[in-house]
This record gives C-alpha cells, sequence and structure tokens, in this order.
C-alpha cells in the first residue's frame, strides 16, 4: 500500500492514485490501426502514446494498466506494415483519453529503410497532434538507454512533445540494480529539452509502479471525464 510520503516525491497524492485506478477500470476499446497520416482517426480529447524499443515489454505494461488484454500484438518483424494503434480509455460515450501504441523501433535486424519509414511516420504524427499530452518512452530496466532510444528523444526533442521515461521489468534487476540505473537513466534524459524530469520504474509482471503510472496518466485525461465517476 502506497503511503502519502512516498507519493509526494513522486509529485502525486492519494487521489491522483484513486482517480488512475476509476480511469483504468473504465472501457478501453480499439479504434483504429493508422498506417499514414492520412488515417488517423479525427482529433478527439487528450491523447497520449507509448513508444519503445521492441521487446521493451510495452504491450505487457498497457495490459498491466488496463488489467486486460488489449493491445493488438503487432509484430516487429521486417516486412510488416507499421501501424499506429489507437484505443480510447473513460466511461462509456465520453472517452477521456486516447491512447496510441507506437510500432516498437530498435529491432536488431532493423533494415535502414524500415527504419527511415518508422521516423517519417512517427514524426508525422506528433507533428500533427496538439492533443497529444505526452510520450510515454519504455526503457527495459536491464538495458538502460540505447542509442535508438535517444534517437527518438532527438525526435521529441525536435517536434516539442513531451516525452516521460517508463522502466520496464525491474522485476528482473536485483534490489542493488534498481537506484544507480534510475540515476543513469535519469542523468541520459536530462540531455533531452522535452523530458519530463520524473521516471517511473514498474514492473507488469509483479505490479509494481502499475499504481503510480494509472495516477500520472490520470492527470492528463479529459478532466470533465470525472464527473462521471460517482
Ligand atoms: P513488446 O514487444 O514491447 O510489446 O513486449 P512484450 O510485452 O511482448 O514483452 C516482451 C517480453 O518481455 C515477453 O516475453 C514478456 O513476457 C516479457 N515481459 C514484459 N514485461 C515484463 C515484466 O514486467 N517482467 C518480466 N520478468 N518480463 C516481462
Amino acid at each position: 500500500m502506497l503511503e502519502q510520503h512516498d507519493l509526494e516525491g513522486k509529485g502525486l497524492r492519494t487521489g491522483d492514485l484513486e482517480a488512475g485506478r476509476w480511469l483504468f477500470a473504465q472501457p478501453c476499446d480499439f479504434l483504429r490501426g493508422s498506417t499514414s497520416t492520412e488515417n488517423l482517426p479525427p482529433a478527439g480529447g487528450p491523447e497520449i502514446c507509448f513508444a519503445g524499443r521492441s521487446n521493451v515489454g510495452k504491450s505487457s505494461l498497457v495490459n498491466a494498466l488496463t488489467g486486460r488484454n488489449t493491445l493488438a500484438r503487432t509484430s516487429n518483424t521486417p516486412g510488416r506494415t507499421q501501424e499506429l494503434n489507437f484505443f480510447t480509455l473513460g466511461p462509456k460515450g465520453y472517452p477521456a483519453l486516447t491512447l496510441v501504441d507506437l510500432p516498437g523501433y530498435g529491432y536488431a535486424r532493423e533494415t535502414r529503410s524500415r527504419v527511415e519509414a518508422w521516423t517519417k511516420l512517427v514524426m508525422a504524427y506528433l507533428r500533427g497532434r496538439v492533443e497529444l499530452q505526452r510520450v510515454l518512452v519504455l526503457i527495459d530496466s536491464r538495458h538502460g538507454l540505447k542509442d535508438s532510444d535517444h534517437d527518438v528523444m532527438k525526435i521529441m526533442d525536435e517536434t516539442a512533445v513531451s516525452f516521460q521515461v517508463v522502466l520496464t521489468k525491474i522485476d528482473k534487476l536485483k534490489a542493488s540494480e534498481l537506484a544507480p540505473r534510475l540515476e543513469e537513466v535519469r542523468a541520459g534524459v536530462r540531455r533531452h529539452v522535452a523530458a519530463h524530469p520524473t521516471v517511473i520504474a514498474t514492473s507488469s509482471a509483479k505490479g509494481d509502479g502499475i499504481a503510480e503510472l494509472r495516477a500520472e496518466i490520470a492527470l492528463l485525461a479529459d478532466p470533465a471525464a470525472f464527473s462521471y465517476k460517482s
């Protein structure tokens, strides 16, 4: 159970945790898969998006947040069409937030043209989406920041889209390894102007950090949706 003093360092309050819990208990529905900026869903309310290297644990994290297998499992095999997947989250008929799943990057055998296609698609999306509140950049806690992560963060810097790092799979680290890894990642992230200073450490397998991440995300949702909360 998280106490108030645990939350303060993270800029959260107990009420935020409750808002996060409520929001992620609401329906989460697949809206659309978009392969180009021509077929993006029309602008709705606030939006957040999830980005990360292939295998970082993105599907597992979104499933842990929503408590169900929401995410379409998209393959990262070369040659597959890269898609942005849009989901709505919120009370029926009143979406509080759109969740967007970006295709994974940094696949070991990625071809140059595929990296270029990813960059073109993602840049066009980031540039055109005023309702985008934040990109959550997932980093595998065992590996830390890689060059491909910095490349993606540079895109956020250039497009002036705020991003926040979420460490995944912290259950795979020894307890003594987490604090230095967090410090190293915070230092790496500080090189980017678009970075949110707080790094959230999570484990989808064990549930660590999931309540805090839900709370952080709920702060970005449409506040009007919370009037449906009984
Ligand atoms: P994606 O490609 O980024 O969507 O990654 P997945 O969610 O498919 O996860 C990749 C692999 O990491 C799978 O084998 C997952 O079971 C594993 N994984 C994901 N999250 C965790 C976690 O929190 N802890 C552990 N131990 N394994 C995880």
